[in-house]
């Protein structure tokens, strides 16, 4: 009884060591290819967001490029005379070449029917990109900037579009193109070959492909592919390998990653191999025992190689952005919401007092502390928005802000766009046109002034009556004119001569002048006549007006005694600017008819 007992016992133990032993190693295997197979995967993803990462990066920083080109003064007069000086932008990309890692960006210049007017990497341009470049075309409907991959005559590749504008109208885009290659040769470092394929559909796109490597009627567009995958590619037709997803074959991990253009269509695919036993060369074995105590420390140490592969990342994007925006002769500011991250080295040369940024911001944290309050001019708040978004979110307006410097005012055209959309970083342009920006307002003032006297001129009364008039009609307003003509005015000529009948004209305006309202608009019309508008008058309000000025003239008596004749009216709310002249002329006629020296009201 006892020994069946204890073989029972015995049996038991054994079922269950056995049972146990089993499951346990059954256990530890299916532990080991799903650590194996969460490895791949983990691989796989990392490899296709190291990928996405680069392809970013790029086209963040070939964006500020784009950017600070555009906003070059001399561009859209070049593309508008159609003539780009080859050397000016030759010298730009060397030097681009020279401070930075990009060793081969191309720039293209197009007017606004995509003509290409410029291209850094051939002399070839007067073709057209309009039926062949769909993200070219978004770029001159939404007149904003953009990224896009692409294909164009010459190659797949990663772009950065900008439009250029003179005054308001869109007269072209630049684009900055950039390729593969780089982002290749950085995987390369890591034990990662790539093959980078466009579908098939664009090769009769291609006039002159840059590479020249095809796999089948695959072209390939990075140069440095490695014959063994584009020949594996061949035996394995590549059509199998386009998809967002990853595969294991002959000891290797191979991903795709779809590159998508501006219409999220997949036009190419990025196409990585590695060797597995690259992926598991940490000891498997070892791990597997200890996989439970482990795992938490082999995920920390992952944390902290991601940090530590992000925090170089991030340096190194600074190190390129900083580069790039210091071959720029505008003011380059990269800003988020709340700071000042970066600015070139245009910005002292403005804000000299400031030694470098941290001092700056010691006492600014925002370059609106400097915009001057002037109308048509950014301030602080534009239409209960921050500034910088309302420019992001008005890219086909012309935005300007007049600045402040140690006293020294400034005029510059801003632009602002969104470099980085997870970190919110803004890069904003600011281009110098204090020069045309004071010449225009010379001209301004030259071609509404009259150069006697110092008031405005009948062109000037031109445009200011056709607004009152606009005005009254959609308001209501009253609306009244004087019309003034000096009395013998010939025959002070005549006797005191043509000097002093400038002199005179000088300081019965003045006189005149002096009476009137900020309101009022006074302009001579013509020798000796003047006219006066009057917003908001009623007749009888110019009569009082008119009569005052007569009494006052008619006193003065400075250089010589005069008189003057004046015609009063009231605008009729629907008729027009002629009929109104038409009607103060000949009040003013019936006023010189019947004695002069007086006013008569129409
Ligand atoms: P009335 O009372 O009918 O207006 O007589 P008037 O002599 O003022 O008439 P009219 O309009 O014929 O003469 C205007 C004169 O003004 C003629 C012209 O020599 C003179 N005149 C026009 N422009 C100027 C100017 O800029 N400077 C000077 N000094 N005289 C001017
Ligand atoms: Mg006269
Ligand atoms: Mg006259």
């Amino acid at each position: 009884m006892k020994n069946y007992k204890l073989a029972g016992f015995i049996f038991f133990i054994s079922l269950f060591t056995f049972a146990g032993t089993w499951g346990y190693v059954e256990f530890l295997k299916s532990s080991r290819t799903k650590m194996l197979n969460s490895k791949i995967k983990l691989q796989a993803e990392s490899m296709q967001s190291s990928v996405a990462d680069m392809i970013s990066l790029k086209q963040n920083s070939t964006m500020a490029m784009a950017l600070s080109m555009v906003n070059s003064k001399d561009l859209a007069q070049y593309i508008v005379n159609k003539n780009i000086p080859q050397n000016h932008y030759n010298d730009l990309v060397g030097k681009i070449r020279e401070n930075t890692v990009y060793k081969n960006i191309w720039v293209q210049i197009l007017d606004e029917n995509l003509t290409c007017l410029y291209r850094s990497w051939n002399d070839k341009k007067n073709d057209s990109l309009y039926d062949l470049r769909k993200d070219l075309v978004t770029v001159t409907r939404t007149k904003k900037a953009t990224f896009s991959i692409s294909v164009g005559k010459y190659d797949l590749s990663i772009k950065a579009i900008a439009p250029v504008f003179l005054k308001e109208r869109l007269v072209g885009v630049l684009e900055v193109v950039s390729h593969f290659n780089s982002i290749s040769r950085q995987l390369s470092k890591n034990n990662i070959s790539s093959v980078v394929l466009l579908k098939k559909e664009y090769k009769k796109q291609l006039i002159d492909p840059f590479t020249k490597m095809f796999v089948d009627d695959y072209y390939v567009a990075n140069v440095d592919a490695p014959l063994e995958f584009r020949n594996y590619l061949q035996n394995h037709n590549p059509q199998n390998y386009f998809n967002n997803s990853y595969k294991e074959d002959q000891g290797y991990i191979i991903v795709s990653y779809p590159l998508n253009d501006s219409n999220a269509d997949t036009i190419g695919y990025f196409i990585m191999f590695k060797k597995i036993v690259d992926i598991s060369s940490m000891d498997l074995e070892y791990f597997m025992f200890k996989w439970t105590s482990l795992s938490g420390l082999v995920l920390l140490s992952i944390l902290v190689i991601v940090t530590v592969i992000l925090f170089f990342r991030n340096k190194k994007q600074k190190i390129y952005y900083k580069n790039i925006i210091d071959t720029a002769t505008n003011i380059v500011i990269i800003n988020n919401k709340k700071r000042i991250l970066e600015v070139n080295n245009a910005f002292f040369k403005y804000f000299s007092q400031y030694k470098d940024l941290e001092t700056f911001k010691k006492e600014h944290n925002c370059i609106c502390d400097f915009f001057v309050d002037a109308n048509g001019y950014l301030k602080k708040e534009v239409n209960g928005k921050y500034w910088v978004d309302h420019i992001v979110e008005n890219q086909d307006k012309i935005h300007k802000a007049k600045i402040n410097i140690s006293g020294k005012e400034y005029y510059f055209r801003v632009n602002a766009v969104l470099v980085s959309s997870e970190s919110k970083d803004y890069s904003i342009v600011l281009t110098d046109i204090t020069k045309e920006e004071n010449y225009q307002k010379e001209l301004e003032y030259l071609t509404i002034t009259d150069h006697l006297t110092g008031i405005y001129n009948r062109r000037y009364f031109q445009q200011k009556i056709e607004e009152e008039i606009k005005r009254a009609k959609r308001y209501g307003n009253a609306l009244s004119v004087i019309m003034i003509d000096i009395d013998f005015f010939k025959k002070i000529n005549d006797t005191h001569g043509h000097n002093v009948g400038d002199e005179v004209l000088v300081e019965y305006s003045k006189l005149i002048k002096s009476y009137l309202r900020d309101v009022d608009v006074f302009c001579r019309i013509g020798g000796e006549e003047f006219m006066i508008i009057l917003p908001y008058a009623t007749e009888e309000d110019a009569q009082i007006i008119a009569e005052k000025l007569r009494q006052e003239i008619e006193t003065h008596k400075q250089i010589l005694a005069l008189t003057m004749s004046f015609g009063v009216t009231q605008y009729i709310k629907g008729e027009s600017e002629e009929f109104l002249y038409k009607r103060v002329d000949s009040a003013l006629y019936e006023a010189k008819e019947s004695g002069r020296n007086r006013v008569v009201v129409r």
